[in-house]
């Protein structure tokens, strides 16, 4: 990896000066890494451009506080990369970024480091394209718009407001789509699903579910969260312990990641793997225990894609539409049963369907950006 100094520049953002640093780290298959530098606001950042052949990179901005800048590099590259295959089978017209700012949300994150972050994204001039992610909410990325018109994903009345509704629909999209693979119809009635998590994506689901005919068993770490679920859905509540191995049509991770490895595998009880959660499986030898097992198994970056197309609508030159972005999330069983269909053809896994569909799109070119986004919001929200 090779840095240098790309520019060094002042300005002046609440009446304070800061002095911005972008350097360029050269990363074998990515086409732009930038670290970011403020020593006035103390920030530490780092954007990571995938690819942008389908159009200019989107992806959020993570605030964690990474131990090692290592850490923080080696994140923002896996996520940029997954981006890029998230946007390509979605078909939104971008590319995969990411950006992640090294700091404690809980007491570094200040108005002046956010809008530092976006003056940097600024520079960018449109190249990379940043939202709410772990560690950012919608009100931060409004400060971050102050300084940079390039970010997706304000409240509402501005903008698309919370992914959530448009994720956990596609999630719901998703596990009809296993249950038509495996049972030959799409209804959900009757079906027994697993919610591990009910945060925003678990628990608007349980709800779908619920008015669909499953019969639901919730978890989690939060336990009023899940007997809040529990009773307005009439839920079975197991400990987070047990929420992998209970015996279910199909599993529907709302969690946290890496959930699928070969500790949590051999106990899985469950005909198919569908959920919201970002990188299910910890690692490309796992899928192939999944197989071994007969699951069938929803590809994440691709049943989880709602929240992304949703955004999507908000630049579009006609503004956003929900009734547009609601028919896109609709077809999410379709493309998965599409994918579902490459993976027999092919004998692979359904991930690696997914990775091969993705980079066929990319190759061909299909779903490429065809009008320049249009933001329509304005500093002023
Ligand atoms: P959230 O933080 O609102 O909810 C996550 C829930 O999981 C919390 O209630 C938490 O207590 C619970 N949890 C954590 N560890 C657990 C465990 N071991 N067992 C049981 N419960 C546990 O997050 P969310 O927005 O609902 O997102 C859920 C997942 O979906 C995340 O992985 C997120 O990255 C992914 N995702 C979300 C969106 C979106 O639009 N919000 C879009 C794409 C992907």
């Amino acid at each position: 990896m090779v840095g240098h100094v790309l520019e060094k520049k002042s300005f002046r953002s609440k009446g304070k000066s800061s002095s911005l640093v972008l350097t360029p780290i050269e990363v074998s298959g990515y086409e732009k890494v930038i670290e970011v530098t403020d020593v006035t606001v103390g920030l530490s950042a780092l954007i990571a451009i995938h690819d942008t052949t389908l159009g200019p990179a989107l992806g959020g901005t993570r605030i964690f506080p990474y131990a090692k800048k290592e850490d923080a590099l080696e994140d923002v590259l896996r996520l940029s990369k997954g981006m890029t295959y998230k946007a390509s089978v979605a078909g939104v017209g971008f590319g995969g970024g990411k950006s992640v700012i090294i700091a404690d949300p809980k007491t570094d994150k200040t108005p002046e480091l956010l809008m530092a972050f976006g003056a940097a994204v600024d520079r960018l001039k449109g190249a990379y394209i940043c939202a709410e992610d772990v560690g950012t909410t919608t009100e931060d990325v409004k400060i971050i718009r102050r300084t940079t018109q390039y970010v997706v994903g304000l409240p509402h009345e501005s903008s698309s407001g919370d992914p959530a509704h448009f994720t956990a629909w596609g999630v719901f999209r998703g596990i009809q789509s296993v249950v038509k693979e495996l049972f030959g119809t799409d209804s959900v009635a009757g079906k027994t699903i697993a919610i591990q998590g009910t945060g925003s994506v678990g628990s608007l689901l349980a709800g779908y579910l619920f008015w669909a005919g499953a019969d639901l068993i919730v978890s989690d770490i939060n336990a009023a969260s899940a007997q809040k679920c529990a009773k307005k859905y009439g839920a079975k509540v197991v400990s987070p312990d047990e929420i992998l191995k209970v015996s279910c049509d199909v599993l529907a991770p709302c969690a946290l990641g890496g959930i699928l490895n070969h500790h949590t595998i051999p106990g899985l009880r469950c005909k198919a793997i569908a959920g919201a959660t970002n990188n299910q499986l910890r690692s490309d030898a796992d899928m192939d225990l999944l197989q071994a097992k007969g699951i069938l198994y929803a590809p994440d970056f691709v049943i989880n894609a709602g929240g992304l197309l949703n955004v999507s609508f908000e630049i579009d030159p006609s503004g956003y539409n929900p009734k547009a972005s609601r028919a896109k999330c609709h077809e999410i069983y379709d493309t998965l049963l599409a994918i579902y269909a490459v993976a027999k053809e092919q004998k692979i896994t359904t991930h690696k369907a997914a990775l091969f569909v993705a980079e066929d799109r990319i190759r061909r070119k299909i779903g490429k950006r065809s009008v320049s986004p249009v933001f329509h919001h304005s500093a002023e929200i």
